[in-house]
């Protein structure tokens, strides 16, 4: 023998589907058939939600998956600490890491260009409600500057700096709500995503 054994490393390919709650579950993840159990309690439904991310895969923890330990790690940080995985609609943070896992696969496997969206643009997508919850989404970003208007109308004069004091309060406010709850209330990404929805969704058959 000479030694000069090779070690082929065969990577477990990820493959992906859409469950009819609109959740990317990847079948290749090891725990798989539970995620796919049919008839599954309120109870088992919540605790699969928490499973569903490659951190729970024996894949990950083997490193042996298409995307390397160091990767995965990436991707989770950029999604819970950077804009980098944001709604295309919207300007949410993506809650469900496999929701991004897929879109970088198809990316990188077939050159495929995959929007990120959503549990909550897609449920009204799904229903084809998409103007209504975006209208609600834009009274709500805008509702927030009622405390500013408030500040405008007082007759004092120290009420543009008042005004100033409390648009930074508010922008302020509304990074904290976006940071730790995923949630936009910038009128900027709704906007955008507005231009997308008119861009790549309107009057497509969905
Ligand atoms: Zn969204």
């Amino acid at each position: 023998m000479n030694g000069n054994k090779k070690y082929i490393m065969t990577f477990i390919e990820p493959s992906f589907e859409i469950d009819e709650k609109g959740r990317v579950i990847c079948q290749s993840h090891s725990n798989y058939p539970q995620f796919i159990k049919p008839e599954k309690t309120p109870f088992e439904d919540m605790q699969m939600e928490t499973q569903l991310t490659c951190k729970t895969c024996t894949h990950y923890k083997n490193d042996d998956c298409f995307f390397p330990k160091a990767d995965i790690d990436k991707i989770e940080f950029d999604r819970i600490n950077r804009t980098r995985f944001e709604c295309n609609l919207c300007g949410n943070k993506i809650d469900r890491m496999l929701t991004i896992i897929q879109k970088i696969y198809l990316e990188e496997k077939f050159q495929m260009k995959m929007p990120l969206i959503c549990c909550s643009c897609y449920e009204s997508l799904k229903k084809k409600k998409f103007d209504e919850y975006f209208t609600k989404r834009f009274w709500e970003a805008l509702f927030f500057y009622t405390p500013v208007l408030f500040s405008l109308v007082n007759p004092y004069p120290t009420n543009l700096i008042l005004a100033l004091g409390s648009f930074f309060v508010v922008i302020i406010l509304k990074f904290i709500i976006k940071q730790y709850f995923h949630y936009s209330l910038f009128l900027m990404d709704l906007i955008k995503g507005k231009r997308f929805y008119d861009k790549h969704f309107r009057d497509k058959p969905r």
